[in-house]
């Protein structure tokens, strides 16, 4: 319910919010989620279902791209099944993302620490650590689980370390991702997912934004500083569209042609209500380029919104906990 909570303070407040964020747990109506299921195939704003395990038993809900596991479950067979409710369509690229609770991962390490061999066997604990962990609930892990841990704190393949533990046939089973070829590599192999020892980040490689959430980011119109800044980046932005077009006007006085009415004032007025497309599409209805460049204006104005929010924030932490 918390991550609920967190994804709709993601989104303006307002009844779509919660069509664009749902539930999905023993407490969700049949009919509730019927409509979740169908808000999901046909609202391309409907992206996250919050879901407890009950979620995709029995179904097969082929677009999901995204499965993300908060805590690990109990076994490793539980951990692929729920991994695998995403990337039923073999046509699209699709992730498994787990977090792993830090008491987990901190058993863990201990036992690699001690130099303890990480098999097979069951994640019960001999005293002497109960009494070295100083009332610290370490908490037990099953032995699979552990070895799948270990592979990912030693950064060996955990694609490879998880054919291993379930026997999956195949010659390229146990190879890393890397030796065998895999499209989408696992996070020991492209490392710069792995948190242990994050490798430099691939050339081209873009970090998912999150935005900061509708309720905690109070609209502030920009001051002086912020809008001669902003005024910059778009006559730039003007210069090099302007380029493009090539026409007479164009030519001996880009910004001037671009921005020939008054509509680079409204968008400095309104730059800190401008976050969503649909707002700009509206204030802008009648700038002729628009169609042409309105996508590229609207990413623009979002980066630096995004600038000048983070700024804002370095200040004033927001508060995130739901
Ligand atoms: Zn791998």
């Amino acid at each position: 319910m918390r991550v609920a909570l967190y994804g709709w303070n993601q989104h303006e407040i307002g009844p779509a919010r919660l069509e664009k964020v749902r539930l999905w747990n023993s407490m969700t109506s049949p009919t509730y989620n019927e409509r979740t299921l169908d808000l999901f195939h046909h609202n391309p704003e409907t992206r996250v279902i919050v879901a407890s395990v009950a979620f995709g038993l029995g179904m097969n809900i082929r677009i999901i791209t995204d499965s993300i596991n908060l805590g690990i479950p109990d076994t490793v067979e539980a951990l692929v099944q729920q991994n695998g409710r995403a990337g039923r369509d073999l046509e699209m690229d699709a992730h498994g993302w787990t977090y792993i609770e830090s008491a987990v991962v901190l058993s863990v390490q201990e036992d690699l620490d001690e130099g303890a061999v990480v098999g097979f066997e069951d994640g019960v604990l001999p005293k002497k650590k109960k009494a070295r962990s100083k009332g610290r609930s370490r908490r037990v892990v099953e032995a699979k689980m552990k070895r799948f841990i270990a592979a990912h704190l030693q950064g060996r393949c955990i694609v490879a370390e998880l054919n291993v533990i379930l026997g999956n046939p195949g010659v390229d089973a146990r190879l890393s991702c890397e030796a065998a070829g895999r499209r989408l590599p696992c996070s020991s192999c492209q490392p710069f997912w792995n948190n242990p020892a994050p490798a430099p980040m691939p050339q081209g490689y873009v970090v998912p934004v999150t935005p900061p959430s509708a309720s905690s980011r109070t609209p502030r119109p920009l001051t002086k500083k912020q809008r001669a800044h902003a005024h910059a980046h778009f006559t730039y932005f003007a210069e090099k569209r302007t380029l493009v077009k090539d026409t007479a006007r164009s030519r001996y006085a880009p910004t001037a042609e671009f921005w020939a009415g008054t509509e680079l004032d409204l968008i400095l007025d309104n730059m800190h209500l401008l976050n969503v497309k649909e707002g700009l599409n509206a204030m802008l209805s009648k700038w002729q380029y628009l169609a042409d460049d309105g996508n590229m204006l609207h990413l623009l104005i979002n980066g630096l919104n995004a600038q000048y929010d983070a700024l804002i924030y370095k200040r004033r932490p927001p508060k995130l906990d739901g």
